[in-house]
């Protein structure tokens, strides 16, 4: 033990030498003087972007390079590493490659039948294991499969599901009521989402779960599940292997879904209205379902690059700024480029981050209240690198005051707007409206809130945890072009770069945009930092329910 810390006291001396060089007015340039830079946000866009890099895909030289990269950065910068003495920290992840052995058969009292892989059903499984097979699991509908303690809902109430398969309806009860008081109506809540769906039926302990896809609710065609649902998944492995997974998680299609019911002797669409009831309760449908699928699997680890600028009071008490560092590697070539160099799609996130960290280290004062800075990894694959912290913390979730997050932003100019992905959820809509006012803009709720985008991104599974999050960006109405050259340029992106080989760093790019959405998020953070208040979750708020307990319990 002696000796390591030795060999570290030697090591951090060697870096403040280096850093001290480094901080030698001659080598810096205009980014030097206090304040966000745009010069140096693009200068590390530039070398995050940059083909050499190639497209920061997970597991490959690109990773390296990022990891190294943000390392040094932190360092240059004297923010300390957040995991122990080091910046990483692992995620280990498992790609599974599920094929049907025997396809879904589901035989009730007049005989047994055949789905068609594909076009009625598909199936996956998260455990890391070879074979799996779900044999004779009885079929149980449990409307929605949610427990929503603020709408008083459970779907699950004086149901045993082990051993069984539950078959639930997507998205949530609100949708289509026009009521923005039940499940927020059209607003998607977290219950809407399929993932919450497969997890909420693991922790009941079904065997399988299969969720009737309709188009409307679900936003999207059968033919995006079934692409989505072939090849191989990448997914967090847990110390358990996932075994408290659902054996089978899958998706039935609305047909086969209309045959279950009739078979039991219930009309479909009957039932969709009785899910929506307060009182509904559910029902076995008197049918069992068998299935079989064997898994090629590939185990690896990535990185989370952490970074800690301590507090001067309350140090064990953190913020955390995010975004995710990977993007999607190197691809089929289009138009003779084939690297997804994700410039806008995360370079400008882990820009923003760095200077938002200098920011801190420049302060007279330090914050109140530890500052955490953490490029996340695996995002693309499904969130994965942040789920991963928020089920393995570094730092007590319950002495975690808020996440900012950002992803994507935009190098369009400056905006009149902030526009809020989830707003009304948290009080951290009010430190950015306060935030918003000292900047001249004003807030804008999330124009599409049907999308679910709150669940989209890294923010999403902090809050999972009951960490308040604030997803935002300037983005609706640019301050000198207005609200429709705004919309055609986040059409122009949407079409043409968003997940492509054409994400690339431009000369033309504007920078003040991202400055001034960097400012709003240090101004947000530095308060957060100076006070003793935790900033809570807002009534009707899907994350309430749990932050409220765990704080009682921690207190
Ligand atoms: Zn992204």
């Amino acid at each position: 033990m002696m000796k390591t810390n030795l060999l570290t006291l030697a090591f951090s001396t060697a870096t403040i030498l280096a850093l001290t060089m480094c901080n030698a007015p001659s080598e810096e340039g205009p980014s030097e003087a206090a304040g966000i830079n745009g010069e140096t946000i693009a200068d590390h866009i530039k070398i995050l972007a940059s083909d050499e890099f190639e497209g920061r895909k997970p597991f490959t030289t690109g990773e390296t390079k990022t990891i190294e990269y943000i390392k040094s950065e932190f360092e240059k910068m004297g923010i300390k590493p957040g995991n122990g003495d080091s910046y990483y920290q692992k995620v280990p992840l498992v790609s599974i490659n599920a094929t049907v052995e025997t396809n879904m058969t589901i035989t009730s009292g007049s005989g047994t039948k055949e789905l068609a892989f594909g076009s009625d059903y598909v199936a996956l499984t998260r455990r890391v294991q070879e074979d799996i097979s779900v044999n004779d699991s009885e079929i149980v509908f449990a409307g929605f499969g949610i427990v929503a303690p603020e709408y008083d809902w459970n779907d699950y109430e004086g149901l045993d599901v082990a051993g069984k398969t539950v078959v639930v309806l997507v998205n949530d009860p609100g949708f289509g009521t026009g009521d923005n008081t039940f499940f927020k109506g059209n607003s998607m809540t977290y219950y809407g989402r399929w993932t919450y769906k497969y997890e909420e039926a693991a922790r009941q302990g079904a065997e399988g779960i299969l969720i009737i896809h309709e188009t409307i609710p679900a936003g999207y065609p059968w033919e995006v599940v079934q692409n989505g649902w072939s090849g191989s998944k990448l997914y967090l492995k847990s110390e358990d292997n996932n075994a408290s997974r659902c054996a089978v998680e899958g998706w039935i299609s609305t047909n086969a879904a209309a045959q279950l019911f009739a078979d039991a002797g219930l009309p479909g669409y009957y039932f969709n209205n009785e899910a929506r009831k307060p009182d509904f309760t559910a029902v076995s449908l008197n049918q069992t379902m068998s299935v079989s699928l064997s898994n090629t699997l590939e185990t690896s680890e990535s990185n989370n690059v952490i970074g800690l600028y301590e507090g001067s009071e309350r140090s064990d008490e953190y913020i955390i700024y995010s975004g995710h560092w990977d993007h999607l590697g190197i691809g089929a070539p289009v138009e003779g480029d084939s690297i997804w160099n994700g410039a806008v799609d995360n370079a400008t996130g882990i820009a923003a981050i760095f200077e938002i960290a200098r920011e801190f280290t420049r302060l007279e004062e330090k914050p109140k209240r530890s500052v955490l800075f953490m490029a996340v990894t695996a995002e693309e694959q499904g969130l994965l690198g942040s789920a991963h912290y928020a089920e393995n913390p570094i730092y007590p979730v319950t002495k975690t005051v808020a996440n900012i997050n950002m992803d994507a932003m935009r190098a369009i100019g400056k905006m009149k707007d902030v526009t809020v992905i989830g707003h009304g959820q948290s009080e951290l809509d009010d430190y950015a409206a306060e935030a918003a006012a000292t900047q001249g803009r004003y807030i804008l709720p999330d124009t599409d809130p049907g999308k679910g985008y709150f669940f989209r991104s890294d923010h999403f599974n902090f809050a999972k945890v009951g960490i308040p999050a604030l997803y935002a960006k300037g983005g609706y109405e640019h301050i000198e072009n207005g609200v429709e050259w705004t919309k055609e340029q986040q059409a122009d992106y949407t079409a043409n770069r968003y997940h492509k080989a054409a994400d690339e760093y431009n000369e033309s790019w504007d920078m003040s945009g991202i400055v001034q959405d960097a400012e709003l998020f240090f101004q947000i953070g530095l308060k957060i930092a100076n006070e003793d208040r935790f900033p809570q979750w807002k009534e009707g708020s899907e994350f309430k329910a749990k932050r409220d307990a765990d704080m009682a319990q921690a207190n």
